[in-house]
């Protein structure tokens, strides 16, 4: 949710309520400008911060209704909306219900949780690991931290060695890491 486009004078309604309103939370931060590294990281605080506000169901269920393209609303992602909005006519109850099960999912996700958890921001866009241990146990399986980082950040398994493209051997920013596959397709590319 963001102060973007409700400038104009409007009647009292849910938006009175909104966190990120009350707080005068800066728009911005609910506006990443990507989705890997560290727009993913502050996706996910937007949406841990959607999650204590007391109108977030109706906030969601609006930018779902009203087809908002960009941002996160109801702490909720614009794809995690299209994917609602793929379903074609919904009732309030069906959005309702979409809503609550995205939240789920997205709470539930340990490989976020277990990145965001372990990692740091650090200066041009690089992203360390902060643990000592070189890999990780989650929900079953072991990962290297470049592994996992490349899962999150690119939505599906790496396909052999995961490296650093940066220059920086050790960063664990998403966008900085590629797989067998990438490396073939760009065998020069570096986003240092
Ligand atoms: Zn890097």
């Amino acid at each position: 949710m963001s102060t973007r486009g409700t400038s104009l004078p409007r009647n009292p309604d849910w938006r009175d309520q909104a966190a990120c309103l009350v707080e005068s939370r800066d728009p911005e931060d609910f506006f990443p400008a990507g989705t890997t590294g560290i727009h993913l990281i502050q996706a996910n605080d937007a949406k841990a911060f959607c999650r204590g506000c007391p109108v977030a169901l109706t906030c969601a269920s609006w930018a779902i209704q009203h087809r908002v393209s960009d941002g996160i609303y109801g702490g909720l992602t614009e794809s995690q909306r299209r994917r609602i909005t793929r379903r074609g006519h919904l009732t309030d109850d069906e959005i309702t219900d979409l809503v609550k099960a995205a939240w789920g999912r997205d709470i539930r996700n340990p490989l976020v949780e277990a990145y965001l958890n372990n990692s740091v921001q650090g200066s041009s866009g690089h992203v360390w690991w902060r643990r000592r241990a070189t890999t990780i146990s989650v929900a079953g399986r072991v990962f290297t931290p470049a592994q996992l980082a490349f899962g999150v950040g690119h939505g599906r398994e790496p396909d052999g060695h995961v490296k650093a493209t940066c220059g920086q051997p050790f960063c664990v920013a998403a966008e900085h890491l590629a797989d067998s596959t990438l490396r073939r397709r760009a065998p020069a590319r570096a986003t240092a």
